[in-house]
């Protein structure tokens, strides 16, 4: 049936294991896409431009604030993070769902933007475990470390306003639930409603 795109709004701490969940969530629904965001962010080992991020200028990223071109954007640990609108609305308009990996500024200017994103909170199951997986996630040193179990508690407080919370504790368990709220988005009557009046040709 067609439909417009749906919005996925994930957000979590750091290293409750968002990213993970995410290209799982991608492998099972091949048809979702991940969200291309714009970034002064230099790129990481293997990184490609225009598939994991766009890395841009500050200058470029500054030009697109001034423009009105990103539908959210916020500095998150030291680097600017943005959507573009276009990306948005060209995916909207097509019927592609798309996951977007946002940190909570960014996903709070969506909530006030797109009233039928899905907004979905991933928690760690407790603080210890949170700092177990960046430390076995070797990417970052203690200092970083420190910072991100530091941001966790205020970014948890923020998870009561999404539309769901995902514990991610066993993982196969956490991936069930992603995927029970994907399947069920794609029934919500309003979302299907105006393709159904096409079929059964209701007034
Ligand atoms: P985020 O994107 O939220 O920062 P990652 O997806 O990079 O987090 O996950 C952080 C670390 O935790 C990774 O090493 C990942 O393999 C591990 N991880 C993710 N989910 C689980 C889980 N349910 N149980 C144990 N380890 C996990
Ligand atoms: P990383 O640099 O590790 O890829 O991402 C750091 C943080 O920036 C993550 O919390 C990620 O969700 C967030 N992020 C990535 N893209 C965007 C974006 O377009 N907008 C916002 N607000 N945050 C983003």
């Amino acid at each position: 049936m067609k439909r417009d795109g749906v919005l996925y709004i994930i957000s979590a701490p750091s290293g409750a294991g968002k990213t993970t969940l995410c290209r799982e969530l991608i492998d099972i629904f091949p048809y979702l896409r991940h969200s291309v965001s714009y970034t002064t962010r230099h790129p990481r080992p293997g990184e490609v431009h225009g598939k994991d991020y766009f890395f841009i200028s500050k200058d470029e990223f500054n030009r697109m604030v001034e423009a009105g071109e990103f539908a959210e954007w916020a500095e998150v640990h030291g680097n600017c993070y943005g959507t573009s609108i276009t990306t948005l609305e060209e995916c909207r308009t097509a019927g592609v769902d798309l996951i977007l990996d946002i940190d909570i500024q960014g996903a709070r200017q969506l909530k006030l933007r797109y009233q039928g994103g899905v907004f979905i909170f991933i928690l760690p199951p407790s603080f210890e475990e949170l700092h177990r997986r960046l430390n076995g996630r070797s990417s970052d040193s203690d200092e970083v470390i420190s910072r991100r179990i530091d941001a966790a508690a205020g970014e948890i407080r923020e998870s009561r306003w999404y539309d769901y919370i995902i514990v991610n504790d066993q993982f196969p368990r956490a991936v069930e639930e992603l995927k029970s709220i994907v399947i069920a988005e794609q029934c919500r009557t309003t979302r299907v409603l105006e393709a159904v009046a096409e079929l059964f040709e209701l007034e």
